[in-house]
């Protein structure tokens, strides 16, 4: 069975991503079980930064990969947290929810729209000059408290267009069927299928 190495150590997208790839005949290999660090994010876009990511993993495992550089991105704060998401608060999720709370505070529902962005770049060497790379997003607002235990990041404040209720507080299945990462994969998904066809 071909292999595809995971380009991340965010256990959150890794069981997101596990599962939109299941479709493949393709075994998926987290980095981390290469022994794999995390790349260090030198790009001040999330398309660099996919790429770093996938371009470290490969260069490491000499394995094809895939990885997804991703964030919410809050117009009214400039973008912010953006490509900087997981590291918003320097404290983890948890920290990351509240500042983005207090950042918000006092603002109108207009001006607490944001969107998840996914950009995912798979590598099939380090060298490999033509990445297959896309993006998707997943629009929606901020709410004012947060609700919901699942999913991962900021989830328990993502409150979809078309929903009354945070990304957290929903199956994973819909989760799946709607968020950015799985709009990104689907685009790449004729070009995965011709790398990986089914036995
Ligand atoms: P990265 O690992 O540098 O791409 O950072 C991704 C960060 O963006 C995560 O740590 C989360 O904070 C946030 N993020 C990306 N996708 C999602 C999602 O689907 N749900 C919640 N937070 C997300």
């Amino acid at each position: 069975m071909n292999r595809l190495v995971l380009a991340s150590n965010n256990n959150g997208k890794l069981v997101e991503l596990n599962s939109l790839l299941e479709p493949l005949a393709v075994t998926v290999i987290p980095q981390r079980e290469l022994g794999i660090e995390d790349a260090e994010e030198t790009g001040l876009t999330f398309i660099e930064n996919a790429i770093l990511k996938a371009r470290h993993a490969a260069s490491a495992s000499q394995l094809p990969c895939l990885a997804d550089d991703s964030g919410i991105v809050v117009p009214a704060l400039g973008g912010k947290p953006g490509i900087y998401s997981a590291r918003f608060s320097g404290q983890g999720d948890q920290a990351n929810n509240e500042k983005l709370l207090d950042d918000l505070a006092g603002l109108s529902r207009d001006d607490r729209q944001a969107y998840y962005v996914a950009v995912i770049a798979i590598m099939t060497s380090s060298t490999d000059p033509t990445p297959l790379i896309a993006e998707g997003r997943w629009h929606g607002h901020i709410a004012s408290k947060p609700s919901g235990t699942g999913g991962f990041g900021y989830d328990p404040l993502f409150i979809p267009m078309g929903y009354d209720t945070t990304a957290a507080s929903m199956a994973p299945e819909v989760k799946k069927s709607l968020s950015h990462r799985s709009k990104a994969l689907a685009v790449l998904m004729p070009q995965l299928n011709a790398l990986y066809p089914q036995q």
